[in-house]
């Protein structure tokens, strides 16, 4: 029989990613969407308690880690009571993801030393190298003035001179690209080679030709700086790359695509915390307006917001389940790109409806300041796009389903 309760071990290391969400982020959350690259100082706070969560081997608090920590110390991994059945770093980053963006997605963002870079490195890289970037804060730069979507369409390049790489080109888009300590940059070592000369490097914000050109003003998430950053003639030392230099033109760009296996289902786990925290706040006006929501009575002999609450909350729980499963496959070892992918899609798409929707059945209230739910609505729009958008994943299911390739299937 299916046991779809949490193990015991993870409970408590979601419950502590609540305690923050609750007491940390909610508190501000608005204080930081009207305050638009303004930093937010309780990050500060916050850095403190990783470092301490840190000594007592439970850093990972957005998750963005993946569990994977610098060698000495502890493994995260949650072996459960089940035959070969183990709930490791993916499904706690997980569930990490979704307690804090229940708090405030664009402060999840702003986490020290959580960053999407940190998800990369821990994915793919060497013990080595984890030893020496296992602690510091990465953001993640892959997008170009020149492409979104395509990231096999990178024109920003790595040239090895000596024992040093030195990079050149522009990213756009970088979230916590003007707060983290490093940047994880893609690059080509080899414009001609295609996919498979794109390589990850980990590039320090304060390497000489690296520039920090603009922040982006935002719809939504505006705890979060997204930056514009310049790569002019910036040197980097040779063993900064992330997995092997070679160029293997048979393995395309699978090594920095990896990375996303592990991402995808912990962004549908930001959308899933989201979606969670409006339908609670629309159970809450519903309720408070005389609405009985039952799971005894058919839909259709409720109110009709009660049957709109009720497929909201079933659409919730599908993308959900999708995001569980496919963290449990990466935690299991099993190829997972598919699930990740139709998590990421499902949960995406969930998440804007969801949080939408608690918007109009709320009213003018709703649509007012008073509650969170139109920030909500405004940043729950990001986990759509970003790590993939809701049309790429849809084009990544079908290419598996279908067993048909990126050049047959565009
Ligand atoms: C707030 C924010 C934070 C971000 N953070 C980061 C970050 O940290 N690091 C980073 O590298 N990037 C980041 N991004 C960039 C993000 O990943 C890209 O915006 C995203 O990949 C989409 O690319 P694009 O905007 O160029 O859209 P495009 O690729 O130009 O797509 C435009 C539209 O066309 C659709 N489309 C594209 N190709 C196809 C296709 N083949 N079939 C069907 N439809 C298609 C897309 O789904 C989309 O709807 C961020 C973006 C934002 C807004």
């Amino acid at each position: 029989m299916i046991n779809l309760e949490l193990p015991k071990k993870l409970r408590a290391s979601a419950n502590q990613a609540h305690q923050v969400a609750a007491e940390i982020f909610r508190p501000v959350s608005r204080k930081y969407d009207l305050a638009e690259h303004e930093y937010p100082i309780e990050l500060d706070t916050m850095a403190a308690m990783i470092e301490g969560l840190s000594d007592s081997g439970t850093q990972d608090i957005s998750g963005a880690t993946g569990g994977r920590k610098a060698e000495g110390a502890e493994s995260d991994e949650h072996a459960t009571e089940l035959l070969g059945n183990s709930n490791g770093g993916n499904m706690s980053a997980l569930l990490n993801a979704l307690e804090t963006c229940w708090g405030d997605a664009g402060l999840m963002l702003s986490i020290p030393y959580q960053g999407l870079g940190n998800a990369a490195i821990a994915a793919v890289s060497t013990d080595e190298q984890l030893a020496r970037f296992g602690k510091v804060w990465a953001a993640m730069a892959i997008t170009e003035p020149s492409f979104g979507s395509d990231s096999a369409a990178v024109t920003a390049t790595a040239t090895l001179d000596g024992d040093e790489w030195v990079l050149n080109g522009t990213k756009i888009f970088v979230t916590a690209g003007s707060r983290a300590t490093h940047i994880v940059v893609w690059a080509s070592v080899d414009r001609s080679a295609g996919r498979a000369a794109i390589k990850s490097f980990v590039v320090p914000r304060d390497a000489k030709g690296l520039t920090v050109s603009r922040l982006e003003h935002k719809l939504g998430i505006k705890a979060s700086d997204t930056a514009e950053i310049r790569f002019e003639d910036c040197r980097i030392p040779a063993d900064n790359i992330l997995g092997s230099p070679e160029v293997n033109v048979e393995k395309g760009f699978a090594g920095v695509m990896q990375t996303f296996d592990n991402t995808r289902p912990l962004v549908a786990a930001m959308a899933v915390g989201v979606g969670r925290a409006a339908l609670e706040e629309l159970r809450t006006v519903l309720e408070d307006a005389g609405v009985e929501i039952s799971y005894d009575k058919p839909a259709n002999n409720q109110h009709a917001a009660a049957a709109e609450f009720l497929r909201l909350e079933a659409d919730w729980e599908s993308a959900y389940l999708l995001s569980l499963r496919a963290a449990w496959m990466a935690d299991n070892k099993k190829p997972n790109s598919l699930e990740a992918s139709m998590s990421k899609a499902k949960a995406g798409r969930m998440g804007t409806d969801v949080t939408l929707k608690a918007v109009e059945l709320a009213g003018a209230t709703g649509y007012s300041q008073r509650p969170l739910l139109e920030k909500w609505a405004r940043d729950s729009k990001i986990l759509d796009i970003f790590e993939g958008t809701q049309q790429i994943q849809q084009l990544i299911v079908a290419r598996r389903v279908l067993n048909l390739s990126s050049d047959k299937l565009k």
